[in-house]
């Protein structure tokens, strides 16, 4: 039998505020450990929490941009349950009342095929439905390892404890592993393009968890699911999820139950390994939050924060290929990370040439950086650099052989391209006296072939070409070579 995986993703994002979601603390990452804490992201008696404003409007932010319809009042509960990164015993969080319900977002589920410049068709586009996006607070951390002498201790730090996060849940809408990496791919992009999160996985201020479930393919039905959780990068989400469609489609096969609970991703042997069994909403016993009245958001509100979204990458990719005329495949490319498009659009406001800035970026740029694992944020080739270099060999200053050779200085060093062509003396020779000059040293040298031209033998343009490009290290500008040299044999 063949079997349907229904996949669905809880996506926790980590709101990119000053300070925390009901105190003042600051939320910088990486700060010594309790350092960023006080008594009510501490949870000690007669504190009071007070509601961070940026957080509600990052959340309501986020929601527009993903066609959800923000509640005017949406209430904070609190999730009761007892674990030691959570130094108040709950959580404030939303239940029944959250800022935003609905919404979707449109992936593309056949990425169009390299290699570029050859049938870019459309990708496919799938919708993928949102339940919900909620607010709610981050707990501490708990560090078990890695502490010279501290075998079998544990350590807690609350610094993160009260960091605002939004919480973006789906319908289970996505069938298969790299659906939902479109998926989330395109939803990070997206909160980078809000500036409400930086999207950062490794760090954790980007976290998913997946709800996986087979069923019989035809079916309506849907199978027990089991929530996995634990995965901290793109790669291990689509791993993650693959791996427990295949070991649900085993179990069934070898007429084992599917029992519903949370299961760890555990990178180094690739593998999910059951943590609990999965609770019940009613196991946390949610009630509204005593301290806090709900969250009134009025219409002026929503419309001030609609009229302030940023252009989003959708929007982006069509401008790029209805008004600069790129294809889909590079301004899908361009427009999938918000430092890459930035870096074009920089690129190009120096020198307009979208075409050629594109195919720079896609490929020799991107390239290098690859290599290196670097991402374009880290590049030493500035956008002013590229550009420089791009005017050069639209000038005719430089042919597009040479040009790979400088820019590959150009990454290496972060020098002009005007700097190294000149220490090399590298410079395409555009000076037509120049050019005339060799091209009559080469015709005197050859009167023999010069004959033999006249009387018909066309083919000999070339050997002259070669000999003037061999006589000017290559440098003498093409074009130009080849209209001088035309004139004085025909003359
Ligand atoms: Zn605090």
């Amino acid at each position: 039998m063949n079997y349907e995986p229904v996949i669905g993703l809880e996506v926790h994002a980590q709101l990119k505020t000053e300070t925390k979601a009901f105190c003042s603390c600051p939320t910088r990452f990486g700060a010594q450990p309790n350092t960023q804490i006080c008594p009510v992201c501490l949870g000690l008696p007669g504190t009071l929490p007070v509601l961070n404003r940026r957080m509600v409007e990052f959340a309501i932010r986020t929601a527009l941009a993903f066609h959800g319809e923000i509640s005017k009042d949406s209430v904070f509960a609190r999730k009761n349950y007892f674990y030691p990164d959570l130094p108040k015993g709950y959580q404030i969080s939303q239940y029944d009342r959250p800022l935003a319900v609905g919404g979707y977002l449109d992936i593309e589920t056949k990425v169009p095929s390299p290699p570029r410049g050859e049938g870019q068709g459309e990708g496919a586009t799938r919708r993928i439905r949102l339940v919900r996006i909620h607010m709610e607070e981050d707990a501490g951390k708990l560090i078990h390892e890695g502490i010279p002498g501290s075998e079998g201790s544990s350590f807690v730090d609350y610094n993160r404890a009260g960091v605002p996060l939004i919480e973006i849940v789906s319908e289970p809408d996505l069938r298969s592993p790299e659906e939902a990496g479109s998926y989330l791919r395109l939803l990070r992009s997206v909160v980078q393009y809000l500036d409400v999160c930086d999207g950062n996985m490794e760090e954790g201020s980007l976290r998913c968890d997946a709800n996986v479930s087979v069923r019989p393919e035809g079916s309506e039905k849907y199978g027990t699911k089991v929530e996995v959780k634990n995965m901290n990068s793109f790669k291990s989400v689509e791993a993650a999820i693959q791996y427990e469609i295949d070991r649900q489609i085993q179990a069934i096969a070898a007429g084992e139950r599917i029992v519903q609970e949370t299961r760890l991703w555990d990178a180094d042997p690739q593998k999910t390994f059951s943590m609990r069994s999965k609770e019940e909403a009613h196991d946390y016993r949610y009630f509204p939050e005593p301290d806090l009245i709900p969250v009134m958001v009025d219409a002026a509100w929503i419309e001030k924060v609609q009229g302030g979204l940023p252009e989003l990458p959708d929007a982006k990719r069509r401008r790029f290929v209805e008004a600069l005329e790129l294809s889909h495949y590079d301004a899908s490319v361009l427009v999938s990370s918000k430092s890459i498009a930035d870096f074009f659009e920089k690129t190009i406001a120096i020198y307009n040439k979208p075409k050629m800035a594109s195919n720079w970026i896609l490929s020799e740029l991107l390239r290098y950086l690859h290599e290196e694992g670097r991402g374009i944020e880290q590049s030493r080739v500035t956008p002013q650099l590229l550009a420089e270099m791009l005017r050069m060999i639209g000038d005719g200053a430089l042919s597009g052989k040479m040009a790979k050779e400088i820019f590959k200085e150009v990454y290496q060093t972060g020098a002009s391209a005007v700097s190294i062509v000149e220490k090399k003396g590298l410079k395409q020779v555009t000076d037509e006296s120049a050019i005339a000059q060799v091209i009559d040293q080469v015709l005197a040298k050859h009167p023999d072939k010069v004959q033999d031209y006249k009387a018909g033998k066309e083919k000999l343009f070339g050997f002259f070409v070669g000999e003037v490009m061999k006589a000017t290290r290559g440098q003498a500008n093409p074009q130009k070579l080849n209209t001088l040299l035309k004139t004085k044999l025909s003359s």
